[in-house]
C-alpha cells in the first residue's frame, strides 16, 4: 500500500515535471537555443528568408503560403498533428516586427526538441500554424501600411489587398479554434498611471460590438491569465491590458467573429532592454499559452489576473527630460529654469534618430524614460532655439566655465562638457546627473 501511494506520486511528481514548464526553464531554453540574431526591427525579408532556411535544415515544416503585393514570399510554419487548431499571425503592420522573430525561434525550438515529453505533448495535442511576417513589403519600407498604403488591419472586410485575402482564406479554409494576432504598440504607451512602459499588452479580443462573453473568450481570459503570470517576474508592472474597442474591420475582431476567438499581443518596449529581450518574453508567453492549451490546465484555471490587468494610457510618457534647464545667458529664452521633454520617432534599432523637443516649461504630468538634472549647467541647442518641435541636441557647458557667450560659433571655440545628440550622451556622459526613478 505504501508502495503504491509512494509510486503514484512519483507518477504526479514526474508528470508535473514532464508538462509543466517554468517560466525560467522556458526563458532558458530561448537563451540556449534562439536561431534569431539581429534586433527584431532590423529583420527584412531578406533576413527571413536565412532563417526560414535554417528552420528548413531543423525540420521544421515551412512553405510558402502566397505573395505580398510586391510579390515577396509569405510563408506559414506548421507543427504537431493534434485536434486543437492553433494559429499564429505577425507583423501585419510592417514596423512592428518583435513577434516574428519569436516565432521563427518557437518553431526552431519545437522542431529542435521533438523528443522531450512536453513538446511531445504539443505535437499530440494541437497543430500550430504561424505566419510570420505577413506584410514583407511594410517590413522593407518599415511602415506600417501594405504596398498600396492600405492598413491591412483595416481591410478584412474590404480584402483590397493580397496580404488580407491570404489571411482571410488561411482562415476561413482551417478554421482554427483560437489566433494570436502579434503587433507592437508604441514604445512610450504606459501601464495605467504608474509611469512604467507597458512592455507588454493583453487583450481577449470580443468578437460583436456587444461583447459577448463567450466560451471561448473566457478560455482565452484564461490562457492570458497564464501568460501574464509566467512573464510578470521578468517585466514586473510592465504588462497592461489593451484598449477592447469594437473595429469592424480589423481582423483580430472578425477572426473572433468568424469562429477564431483571437489573442491580441501588442509588444511595446523596455528601457535598457533590447528589443531581442521582449522577443524572449513573447517566446515565453507563448509557449505558456501551448503548454496551457496542450495540458488542458487552462480549463481549470481562472480569469482574475486577465480581469484585473491595469490598463493601457498614452500621453503620460516621454524618452526624456531634461529638468532645470537654464538657457546660457546670450540666449533670449528661457530666461529663468524650466524642464525640457523630449520624444523620440519608431525607427529600426540600427538607425540613429532624431529627437525632438516635445515641451518646455512645465511638463508636470509627464515621466522621462531618461531624466537628468541639469540644474549646474548652461544649455545650448546645437541650432540656437530650445523650443517644441526643435531637435533635442543639446550642449551643456558648466556654470562655473568661463565662456564668451557673445563670441560666434560657441560651440567651436568653447569644448561643451557634455553633448547629448540622437538620443545618446556623444560626450560627458554622466557630468550631467541622471536622477534616479
Ligand atoms: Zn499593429
Amino acid at each position: 500500500m505504501r508502495k503504491a501511494i509512494f509510486l503514484s506520486l512519483i507518477a504526479i511528481f514526474v508528470s508535473l515535471n514532464i508538462f509543466a514548464q517554468t517560466p525560467q526553464e522556458l526563458a532558458d531554453a530561448w537563451d540556449a537555443t534562439h536561431i534569431t540574431d539581429k534586433e527584431p526591427s532590423d529583420v527584412r525579408h531578406a533576413d527571413l528568408k536565412v532563417y526560414i532556411e535554417k528552420l528548413r535544415e531543423q525540420g521544421v515544416k515551412v512553405g510558402e503560403v502566397g505573395r505580398s503585393n510586391a510579390g515577396r514570399e509569405i510563408y506559414q510554419m506548421e507543427f504537431g498533428s493534434g485536434p486543437t487548431k492553433v494559429f499564429l499571425w505577425s507583423q501585419m503592420h510592417g514596423d512592428e516586427p518583435t513577434a516574428t522573430s519569436a516565432l521563427v525561434d518557437i518553431f526552431s525550438y519545437l522542431a529542435t526538441h521533438k523528443d522531450v515529453p512536453w513538446v511531445k505533448e504539443f505535437a499530440a495535442k494541437l497543430t500550430i500554424r504561424a505566419v510570420p511576417m505577413l506584410n514583407p513589403d511594410g517590413a522593407e519600407l518599415y511602415q506600417r501600411r501594405n504596398l498600396q498604403g492600405i492598413d491591412i488591419n483595416r481591410d478584412a472586410l474590404n480584402l483590397a489587398t493580397p496580404e488580407a485575402r491570404l489571411l482571410k482564406w488561411l482562415q476561413n479554409s482551417w478554421q482554427p479554434d483560437i489566433g494570436f494576432n502579434l503587433h507592437n504598440q508604441q514604445e512610450l504607451t504606459a501601464v495605467d498611471h504608474t509611469g512604467k512602459q507597458a512592455s507588454i499588452s493583453f487583450l481577449v479580443v470580443y468578437g460583436d460590438p456587444a461583447k459577448t462573453e463567450t466560451a471561448g473568450m473566457l478560455r482565452n481570459k484564461r490562457i492570458v491569465s497564464a501568460m501574464t503570470k509566467a512573464i510578470e517576474t521578468f517585466i514586473p508592472g510592465h504588462i497592461a491590458r489593451y484598449g477592447d474597442d469594437w473595429t469592424p474591420t480589423a481582423f483580430g475582431d472578425n477572426f473572433s467573429a468568424w469562429g477564431t476567438p483571437v489573442i491580441l499581443i501588442e509588444t511595446g518596449a523596455l528601457v535598457g532592454q533590447k528589443e531581442l529581450y521582449l522577443a524572449k518574453i513573447n517566446f515565453i508567453a507563448i509557449m505558456t499559452a501551448f503548454s496551457s492549451l496542450a495540458t488542458g490546465s487552462e480549463a481549470t484555471g481562472s480569469t482574475l489576473t486577465y480581469d484585473t490587468l491595469p490598463r493601457n494610457a498614452s500621453g503620460t510618457l516621454v524618452n526624456f527630460i531634461f529638468r532645470n534647464v537654464e538657457a546660457a545667458p546670450k540666449g533670449n529664452k528661457p530666461v529663468v529654469a524650466v524642464d525640457i521633454a523630449a520624444v523620440a520617432a519608431r525607427r529600426r534599432a540600427s538607425f540613429t534618430t532624431s529627437i525632438r523637443i516635445s515641451r518646455v516649461g512645465n511638463v508636470g504630468g509627464l515621466t522621462g524614460l531618461e531624466e537628468f538634472d541639469a540644474a549646474g549647467f548652461y544649455v545650448v541647442q546645437r541650432f540656437g532655439s530650445l523650443a517644441p518641435g526643435k531637435l533635442a541636441e543639446l550642449f551643456f557647458y558648466k556654470k562655473d566655465r568661463v565662456v564668451d557667450w557673445k563670441a560666434q560659433d560657441i560651440i567651436e571655440k568653447f569644448e561643451p562638457d557634455a553633448i547629448f545628440s540622437a538620443g545618446s550622451w556623444t560626450k560627458g556622459e554622466g557630468v550631467v546627473p541622471k536622477i534616479q526613478r
